[in-house]
């Protein structure tokens, strides 16, 4: 379901409101699929303008629900919308604001969390990663309950210049709760600072752009709603593969407010951590005693370079996960390691 042909720019015509759809299809909110409604069109259309300039461009919007802000997209010129939807009850206003468009947009039935979104935009808008941003962008009203599982996805993506970053960097722009969306931007020392910050920020610029109160949504959630847009970054400040640095990451949050060294320790099997430890500190120039919430994406890219030098020499270190105490002894790792690559013969 491409969407390929331009199509000349039309504003939508008068049509009911959101509000009197959901009444007429007499649809209710579903807390299972997180779903509070961001009715006012002023809103939908701020939100709309703060991912940038859309003209032209194409939009995938992630949980459109009746289509309040798909309409506010349609309104602001774009090439083409599609629109990703798992609850069928919005089937009806769907289609007719699809019908409104004048095939500007496109409606998909499905869960985004396993939706594969790499063949979605015509190959003109392909750019190359370190050209400017690709004509298309990632919208959405998130639903809660799935917000932190499709971000990491999408990092991962993002990591990996796979599925909608085979176009090149394109942007994002979505809600998650406010608390959420404060850990995704600060910085370092920072009481909020957390792994999604650092994971965040190592591959996307990300600014908070506003945030909507809960009051403004309807049925209202108990928190306020912060509206991030990430933005791939040509480079990564950590320039390692993803499941490397979520791994130094998962452990050094393991415990927030202890030592940096005590939670890294337990990325090496007994036998070996306190001197894998040591040197790990000590090649990456590392404070031992620093919490994590202090350390700089500087001092992360250290570390996690240091710890990739280790199991260079270690390669047997990389399946070791000391939760995983089954894995560990089947492959010897729990008591003592092979020595050094160097030393082998
Ligand atoms: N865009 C509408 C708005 O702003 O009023 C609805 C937003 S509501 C917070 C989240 C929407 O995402 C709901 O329509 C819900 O059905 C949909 N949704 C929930 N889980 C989904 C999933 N896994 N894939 C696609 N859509 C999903």
């Amino acid at each position: 379901q491409g969407m390929s042909k331009p199509k000349p720019i039309t504003r939508l015509p008068p049509l009911p409101s959101t509000k009197e759809l959901l009444r007429l299809y007499n649809v209710r909110a579903t807390k299972a699929l997180s779903q509070n409604f961001l009715l006012d069109p002023k809103l939908t259309n701020k939100f709309v303008s703060k991912a940038g300039n859309i003209r032209d461009a194409y939009v995938c919007e992630v949980g459109p629900g009746p289509g309040n802000i798909t309409r506010s997209i349609l309104n602001h010129c774009p090439q083409h919308v599609i629109v990703i939807e798992k609850d069928t009850r919005f089937m009806p206003a769907l289609s007719l604001l699809q019908d409104a468009s004048k095939g500007r947009m496109s409606v998909v039935f499905g869960d985004v969390l396993n939706f594969e979104m790499g063949m979605l935009f015509p190959k003109e808008c392909k750019k190359s990663w370190d050209d400017e941003c690709p004509p298309i962008h990632l919208v959405g009203n998130l639903p809660f309950s799935i917000s932190l599982p499709l971000i990491i996805k999408w990092l991962k993506a993002i990591s990996e210049r796979s599925s909608v970053w085979k176009y090149g960097r394109a942007k994002m722009t979505l809600t998650f709760q406010e608390e959420v969306a404060i850990r995704m931007t600060v910085p370092a020392g920072h009481e909020e600072r957390c792994r999604l910050s650092l994971m965040c920020q190592n591959w996307c610029e990300v600014e908070h752009k506003f945030t909507i109160p809960g009051s403004a949504f309807y049925p209202k959630p108990r928190v306020n709603v912060g509206v991030v847009t990430l933005t791939p970054r040509i480079s990564p400040l950590v320039p390692l593969n993803f499941p490397i640095v979520e791994k130094v990451l998962r452990h050094l949050f393991n415990t927030k407010n202890k030592m940096c060294k005590n939670p890294l320790k337990k990325l090496f099997p007994l036998s070996k951590r306190e001197e894998l430890t040591a040197k790990l500190m000590t090649v990456a120039d590392v404070d031992p005693t620093i919490t994590p919430v202090n350390l700089t994406m500087e001092e992360l890219h250290r570390l996690t370079m240091a710890y990739d030098c280790i199991l260079e020499q270690y390669p047997s270190l990389r399946s070791y996960d000391n939760r995983d105490k089954k894995n560990n002894e089947a492959t010897g790792l729990f008591d003592e390691i092979p020595p050094p690559i160097s030393l082998q013969k």
